[in-house]
């Protein structure tokens, strides 16, 4: 039995989901797959698994299992012995770890006994019983232990959001569920059944319930009935380009205007939040107040919404875009779709925030307590949006769509919606994947509003107007299967046994193009041997390249860098790789956390900074001979594992400290599981000798790389990053053309074009390229292609320096 905190029990009573407690449990100990919706902020996540742990499950050898054959014998009742942990997949890491840690409290465990486990961290042990984790690492578990045996019971969370991994759990899983129930019918040693829960935000289940080929029967679907408080939804009169200021000036007016409440602004990045955070701080954060001055929650290392480049965010990566060219991007979408339908527009609300409840309140006095929300922010700062703000202060989230249904973030009144989100798009016949900035679906829309609901009634100032989101916002955002290239689903399928990955149960299958172009980049890689007819079959090199965690170009690099002692270079460059460019300019560095410990102002940081900003990267990119991006980053990995536990390397060498300490654990893992799958080779290292002088560490390790890493050695690393993108060329445009004289009438990249593989319009080196400031290559190899309003090359290498 549990014994809840009072307050505990108390709060779990308000939630919807607790009075369906008992059909939930009736109806998941009858059929073996079901699906729960419910309202973000029903309870679902937390609540879900203290049912199940309640009712039996989790604890060792308890479980209680009740069948569709038992039942027939209505008298006869099954207490089958079924031990096995409580697994919940979460898309995202801080809400794996934010659940875990709130359920613990919750059931009063240990954190041991209701863990999580995420890519690089766990609290998991033996004694687990309820475990969080990300969805990806459900997925690698499956490459080792297909049946799952030590769950009793799977959910798969948020699974609306429809990501790839939750995708392919869910087609995976249909199968394991029959698997394990025909093992257990035919009495196979030790195997019970498994069952599975798939839980959503919104109702868009059909893809679920009406694909046969993924459940045979489909499963019942169980509605959780929220208390969900009126939401009055404001569209803007007009749609600005310039959606950051329109929020910050929306935010202001709430904060002065409208009573009591926590706002929650979605917008589409880091750096955006960023830049909004301090300004709101700056002009009602409490330290203007004359109040106790706090430390900005601000975080330094990143920079104001101004910045021409803004990052991209998802689970695992960074990616720089210009914004400016987004923002034309948009500019055009939004005024004509004014022009087009002005009637629609003239219902909208006006552009002012009008007080709702007619009751002007004197908040004059009370400070902002401000707080950003993203994915790249560091796991404890994430966490601070569940603390208790300070009293008298009025909460402000400024988030990514990371809070629009993972995190329920505790009493907000007011939402401020840019109806944006920045996504990964894919073409499947170019292989060009852009990120950018779009209009988020109505279903996302609806979501964004809901959240100002849970409390009380609540507003949502929506920075667009009804005629564009009529027009122009589709009813749901596409499976991500659909938008992503999928050659690591495909390994990782062929490595699984699933040949035919065609009749593989997706919920929504992959477009064949993209499935066809997974397996030709497959082939080419060496990993899959064509077998004519279509077929392909996995080959030795593709079974070891599916052992990492990485996209099958990087595995490649890691598994043919055996050769003059590459591969601790070649771990630590896919490491990089993976995580994402980690340099960051020196206007993205807050100078919130400066100007507490030295006193300076913003103005008098930016000049000299930008010096050493380029300083930095002319060291990094010496290395090589300023030939390659990815050497830069070498250099930089290097001279960070040299540095330690050195407090101020990244704000001198302009890196992102949670991007370097990835790019660290990721080393260590990838060298992990070489050392364990291939005890052969042996791994080496990167550490290197003690330098004389030790404040020139970071330099002396620059220079001992170069005369380490001998030319023969990045020649080789040069030529294993060109066969892992053999596919992934650029050549000037006028070698191609044939046309004019050669390459030495430019000093610089500025507006050179080149010609890629398969892509029709002219692409352009990025700025952020070492090559940028030099005389344009003939050929290079580039790792990723992003499109604005031109196609841009990033992290490159030239292919035959002179
Ligand atoms: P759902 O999964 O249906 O969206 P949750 O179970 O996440 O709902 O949230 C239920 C309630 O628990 C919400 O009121 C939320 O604010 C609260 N809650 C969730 N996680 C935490 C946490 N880590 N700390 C404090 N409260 C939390
Ligand atoms: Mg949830």
């Amino acid at each position: 039995t549990v014994n809840r905190d009072q307050k505990i029990q108390a709060e779990r009573l308000l939630l919807p989901i607790v009075s369906e407690e008992q059909a939930i449990v009736e109806t998941v100990l009858i059929h073996p797959v079901v699906i729960i919706c419910g309202e973000t902020g029903s309870g679902k996540t937390t609540q879900l698994p203290q049912f199940l742990y309640e009712a039996g499950f989790g604890s060792q050898g308890s479980g209680v299992f009740l069948f569709p054959c038992i039942l027939k014998l209505p008298f006869i009742q099954a207490k089958l012995e079924n031990p096995g942990i409580i697994g919940i997949t979460q898309p995202r890491r801080v809400a794996a770890m934010s659940t875990a840690s709130r359920v613990a409290v919750e059931l009063g465990l240990a954190s041991s006994r209701v863990a999580y486990q995420i890519r690089y961290d766990a609290t998991v042990s033996p004694s687990t019983i309820i475990k969080f984790m990300t969805d990806g690492v459900l997925l690698r578990e499956l490459t080792t232990d297909f049946l799952l045996s030590k769950y009793s019971i799977i959910i798969i969370d948020e699974a609306h959001e429809r990501s790839m991994n939750t995708d392919i759990l869910i087609g995976a899983l249909s199968r394991i569920v029959k698997l394990r129930q025909s093992m257990w019918e035919q009495k196979k040693e030790g195997i019970k059944p498994l069952r599975l829960i798939i839980m959503s935000a919104t109702l868009r289940v059909d893809d679920f319930i009406s694909n046969t080929t993924l459940f045979s029967v489909p499963p019942p679907v169980i509605n959780i009935s929220a208390r969900q408080y009126p939401v009055t939804t404001h569209f803007s009169r007009h749609t600005s380009a310039d959606y950051i200021s329109e929020a910050v000036r929306k935010v202001s007016q709430i904060h002065t205007k409208l009573p009591p409440g926590g706002i929650l602004v979605f917008l589409t990045g880091q750096n955006e939040i960023i830049g909004v955070c301090r300004k709101l701080q700056a002009r009602f954060g409490r330290k203007l107040k004359g109040g106790p001055s706090e430390k900005p929650t601000v975080p330094k290392n990143i920079g104001p919404a101004e910045s021409p480049f803004s990052a991209i965010q998802d689970n695992s990566e960074t990616m720089w875009i210009p914004l400016a060219d987004v923002e034309a991007e948009e500019i055009e979408l939004g005024d004509g779709a004014l022009d087009v339908d002005l009637n629609i527009d003239l219902e909208d609300e006006s552009d002012d925030v009008r007080d709702p409840d007619d009751s002007m309140t004197d908040i004059e006095e009370m400070p902002m307590h401000v707080i950003p929300l993203y994915s790249l922010l560091p796991s404890e700062k994430q966490l601070e949006v569940f603390k208790e703000p300070p009293a008298r202060s009025r909460l402000v989230v400024v988030a990514t769509n990371i809070a629009e249904t993972s995190l329920t973030i505790p009493n907000i009144r007011y939402v401020v919606d840019c109806g944006r989100a920045k996504e990964r798009k894919y073409d499947s016949r170019s292989g060009i994947e852009s990120f950018s900035v779009s209009w988020i679906s109505k279903a996302a829309a609806a979501q964004r509003s809901g959240r100002a609901g849970r409390t009380g009634p609540g507003h949502c100032y929506r920075l667009y107007s009804s005629a564009l989101y009529e027009n122009y916002f589709d009813e749901f955002a596409q499976p991500e299967i659909l938008r992503v290239p999928i050659e690591g689903v495909v390994l990782q399928m062929k490595a699984m046994n699933i040949d035919t990955v065609i009749n593989f149960p997706f919920p929504t299958p992959p477009d064949r193009d993209n499935l066809k172009r997974a397996e030709r980049v497959l082939i080419n890689l060496g990993a899959l041997e064509d077998k004519g007819n279509g077929l392909t079959s996995i080959t030795n090199l593709g079974k070891a390249m599916a052992i990492f965690p990485l996209s099958p170009r990087f595995s490649k690099v890691l598994v043919s860098a055996k050769q003059n002692q590459c591969l601790p270079f070649a771990i630590a460059i896919v490491s990089a790789l993976s995580i994402g460019d980690p340099f960051i300019r020196p206007e993205h560095f807050s100078t919130s956390e400066n100007q507490q410990g030295t006193g300076k102002d913003e103005a008098g940081v930016g000049k000299p900074r930008l010096g050493a900003f380029y300083a930095s990267q002319q060291l990094h990119g010496s290395l090589g001979g300023g030939i390659s991006d990815v050497f830069r980053y070498l250099s930089v990995v290097g001279a960070y594992e040299f540095a330690g536990e050195d407090s101020d390397f990244c704000m001198e060498h302009f890196v992102r400290p949670k991007a370097m300490e990835e790019i660290h654990k990721l080393r260590i893992q990838l060298s992990n599981i070489i050392q364990i799958n291939f005890p052969e080779i042996g791994v080496g290292t990167l550490k290197l000798n003690k330098p004389p002088d030790p404040t020139q560490a970071s330099h002396f390790f620059s220079v001992q790389v170069l005369s380490l890493s001998t030319p023969p050695q990045l020649r080789v690393l040069r030529q294993l990053l060109a066969a892992a993108f053999i596919d992934q060329v650029a050549v000037r445009k006028d070698i191609v053309d044939n046309s004019s004289s050669d390459g030495n009438k430019y000093t610089s990249c500025r507006n050179v074009p080149y010609k890629a593989l398969g892509v029709s319009d002219d692409v352009f080196i990025h700025p952020s390229s070492i090559l940028y400031n030099s005389p344009p290559p003939d050929f290079i190899v580039f790792h990723e292609m992003s499109k604005t309003t031109q196609t841009w090359l990033k992290t490159n290498t030239i292919i035959n320096p002179a």
